[in-house]
C-alpha cells in the first residue's frame, strides 16, 4: 500500500472538483478539501481499529445466565466500496452465551468498526458475526443488517425506499430451528 500524505489527499480533492467543473479556488470551496479529508479520518476510522481489541474485555461470571443476549437497532453509517457513497442502517446482533459476555456498547462498537470502512453489506454482516463468534466463542451468533444504498438511491437505477437485508447466522442459531424461532419472535417483540 502507497503512504499518502494529508496534503495529498487534498490535493486530490481539489482534482475532483475541477474535474466536476468547479472552479477549486472560489471563496466556498476553499476549505472544502480539508474538510473532506477530516470527514474521512471519522467515516474510515475502522481502518485504524482492531475488532479483537475490543471484545477483548469480557465478563466469565454470568450467574448461570443461559439465554439469549440481543442488541437491536444499532445505527451505523457506511460507504459501498464500489461508489464510496453512504450506506445507511440498522444491525441486530444476538448470541448465545458459552462462558463470557461482553458489555452491550462493546456490540455497538464492533458495528462502527466495520462500518467505518469501504464495505459490501454482505461482507460486513459476516464480519461481525465471524469476529464474535471467534473472540467470545458463544453457543451461536447471529447478526442482522438492513440498510439503504445512496448508491442505489441517488443514481443509477434511482429506487428510493430500497432496504437490503442480510443476515448471518451460525452455531445454535443456524442448527436449532426452536433457538432461530426464539431469536425472531424477540426481535419482533
Ligand atoms: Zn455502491
Amino acid at each position: 500500500m502507497i503512504k499518502v500524505t494529508r496534503n495529498e489527499a487534498e490535493e486530490a480533492v481539489k482534482t475532483l472538483l475541477a474535474y466536476i467543473g468547479e472552479d477549486q479556488n472560489r471563496e466556498g470551496l476553499l476549505d472544502t478539501p480539508r474538510r473532506v479529508v477530516e470527514s474521512f479520518s471519522e467515516h474510515f476510522a475502522g481502518y485504524l481499529q482492531n475488532p479483537e481489541d475490543i471484545l477483548s474485555t469480557t465478563f466469565a461470571e454470568v450467574e448461570g445466565y443461559n439465554e439469549i443476549i440481543l442488541l437491536k437497532n444499532i445505527g451505523f453509517s457506511s460507504h459501498c466500496e464500489h461508489h464510496m457513497s453512504p450506506i445507511i442502517g440498522h444491525a441486530t446482533i444476538a448470541y448465545f452465551p458459552d462462558k463470557r459476555i461482553v458489555g452491550i456498547s462493546k456490540l455497538a462498537r464492533i458495528v462502527d468498526v466495520f462500518a467505518k470502512r469501504l464495505q459490501i453489506q454482505e461482507k460486513m454482516t459476516s464480519q461481525i458475526a465471524g469476529v464474535i463468534n471467534e473472540i467470545l466463542m458463544p453457543k451461536g451468533v447471529a447478526v442482522i443488517i438492513e440498510a439503504t444504498h445512496h448508491c442505489m438511491v441517488t443514481r443509477g437505477i434511482k429506487k428510493d425506499n430500497t432496504m437490503l437485508k442480510t443476515s448471518t447466522m451460525m452455531g445454535c442459531f443456524r442448527d436449532d430451528i426452536n433457538l432461530r424461532k426464539e431469536l425472531f419472535n424477540l426481535i419482533r417483540g
